[in-house]
């Protein structure tokens, strides 16, 4: 059978979603001898690969470097995969949108003058055609693992259109909210880590970014409102929905 050819691709991330392709990887060994890598961030250079079959891109695009880098890539590849909560809504860089982009440049780097981007955060899908999107900061190795899978298999993935509360039912997790009222994110957040934070008693806070495909923007400040009866303030929620959801967020409110 013939492997599926990867291109493995970073653009602006911390590379925890990498990790968790490496520990996806290297701990199924069966999977791997479907796989050839024949491009690996930093190691390789894409000019040299003529094609591959699937593209997975971690991080967001923060400068006219990556967004150029990233059209090559969507060239050489048949698909595209949007990794992780940065690839495929923007991610916690996209906190500095909106924000004075010189001030936030000098607080976070000595040299400023070597730093340039661009002044809004993009989500891949707002530079190239995407074909698959798998949310999560970071991402969940197994759901990488079944879309390789089925991908080296000649299947494709169904598409997640649920809400994290329905994991929580599957899997019979008891509500924190309704338990101990502690405040949590999951109605409005994508269903795909399993209901991991409310089933060690922790309130979601969204890394699996927004599903637009059940919220609309009146949805939304309805359940914003009713989380600040819980104490959460409106600037937190903010901050969290910008920093996990920044593409959606903005596709909401921009309807
Ligand atoms: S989604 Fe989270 S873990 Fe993945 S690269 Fe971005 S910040 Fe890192
Ligand atoms: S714990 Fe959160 S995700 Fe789970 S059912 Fe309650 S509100 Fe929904
Ligand atoms: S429960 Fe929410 S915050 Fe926790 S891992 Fe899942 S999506 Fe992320």
């Amino acid at each position: 059978m013939r492997k599926l050819d990867l291109a493995i691709v970073k653009l602006a991330s911390c590379s925890g979603c990498l990790n968790e392709v490496l520990y996806s990887l290297v701990s199924r060994q069966e999977l791997l001898k479907h796989l050839d890598i024949l491009y690996f961030t930093e190691f390789q250079d894409l000019n040299d690969v003529k094609e591959v079959d699937l593209a997975i891109v971690e991080g967001s695009v923060a400068t006219s470097e990556h967004e150029e880098f990233l059209k090559l890539v969507r060239e050489k590849s048949r698909l595209v995969l949007a990794l992780g909560t940065c690839a495929v809504y923007g991610g916690v860089q996209s906190l500095r949108v909106g924000e004075d982009l010189r001030k936030v440049v000098e607080a976070s780097y000595p040299n400023p003058s070597f730093i340039e981007v661009l002044p809004d955060v993009k989500s891949v899908d707002s530079v190239v055609s995407v074909d698959y999107k798998l949310p999560g900061c970071p991402v969940n190795g197994e759901s990488l693992a079944r879309l390789l899978v089925k991908l080296a298999l000649g299947g494709s993935e169904t598409p997640i259109v649920e809400n994290l509360c329905s994991e929580c039912k599957r899997r019979g997790v008891f509500c924190v909210t309704v338990l101990s009222g502690k405040p949590c994110l999951g109605p409005v957040v994508m269903a795909g880590c399993g209901a991991l934070c409310p089933s060690f008693g922790r309130g979601c806070y969204g890394c699996y970014g927004l599903s637009t495909l059940v919220v609309d923007r009146e949805r939304l400040e309805e359940f914003l409102k009713t989380l600040e009866k819980f104490g959460v303030g409106r600037d937190d929620l903010v901050a969290l929905l910008k920093a996990y959801s920044y593409s959606s967020l903005s596709k909401l409110i921009a309807r």
